[in-house]
């Protein structure tokens, strides 16, 4: 994940979020498997109502999505859109077990949710909502496990919760130890990015992850100023640590 989050939202939503006509190629294509799936169904239904997803957005706090979301969960339409109305609706049915909203997370098709337009920001969006409603920890115990994850799936994870110890510490370090093979897989630069600044130690203390990092700064000078800060920094490692690249 970018350390100027607006550079890197707009980049990548013009390559995957359907702006050129792409979405309405593929609105009808995966219409059944939406369906079956009431978190895809809400983000096409975003899409199709125009519905704010700037993550934090500061004018209307993406109150539309978040109801559709609230909605899922059996929320009604008259309730404050807060983790206790979501409690008391889920209450009626079984308390002890996850919501429909993660539920559908924990079972998304990742294929089939990156067809849908601003996929990324409602995915940011939702796993917010569900950490409010301490149901993360059902998404992210499924999508641990599963054989592959998308790369910027792992990225938003990791940036937004793992590297502050949600959902709860074990999955979080699970996760970790996910994007650091992820990482030294495909060398993917915003992955190599966002685990030197969540995690420095991690990447410090594994010798492949170290060497990767040490490659996407000799090649990216996006990734060399963090290094080179963290260096800097009295949080990241020692400047003779990373020194080799600085
Ligand atoms: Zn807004």
């Amino acid at each position: 994940m970018s350390t100027n989050p607006h550079h890197r939202r707009h980049r990548l939503a013009d390559r995957s979020s359907g702006h050129s006509g792409f979405g309405d190629r593929v609105r009808q294509i995966p219409s059944l498997f939406v369906r079956a799936n009431p978190f895809l169904d809400a983000v096409w239904a975003a899409a199709d109502e125009g519905a704010c997803m700037t993550t934090g957005c500061t004018e209307c706090g993406t109150l539309d999505f978040r109801r559709m979301l609230a909605t899922i969960d059996g929320v009604p339409a008259e309730s404050p859109l807060n983790a206790e109305a979501t409690r008391l609706a889920r209450a009626e049915h079984a308390p002890d077990a996850p919501g429909a909203l993660a539920t559908a997370l924990a079972a998304v098709d990742f294929d089939i949710l990156r067809l849908a337009p601003r996929w990324y920001d409602a995915l940011d969006i939702a796993l917010f909502h569900l950490r409010d409603r301490a149901e993360l920890r059902f998404v992210i115990e499924a999508w641990v496990r599963r054989e592959s994850v998308p790369t910027r799936i792992l990225d938003l994870v990791l940036f937004r919760h793992a590297r502050y110890a949600f959902p709860d510490e074990r999955l979080a370090d699970l996760w970790i130890e996910r994007c650091l093979d992820a990482a030294c897989e495909s060398m993917d630069e915003g992955l190599v990015e966002s685990l030197i600044l969540s995690c420095p130690e991690r990447v410090g203390a594994d010798p492949r992850a170290y060497r990767v990092a040490m490659e996407a700064a000799a090649r990216s000078a996006c990734v060399r100023a963090i290094v080179r800060r963290l260096g800097d920094s009295p949080d990241g490692p020692k400047r003779n640590h990373w020194g080799d690249c600085a």
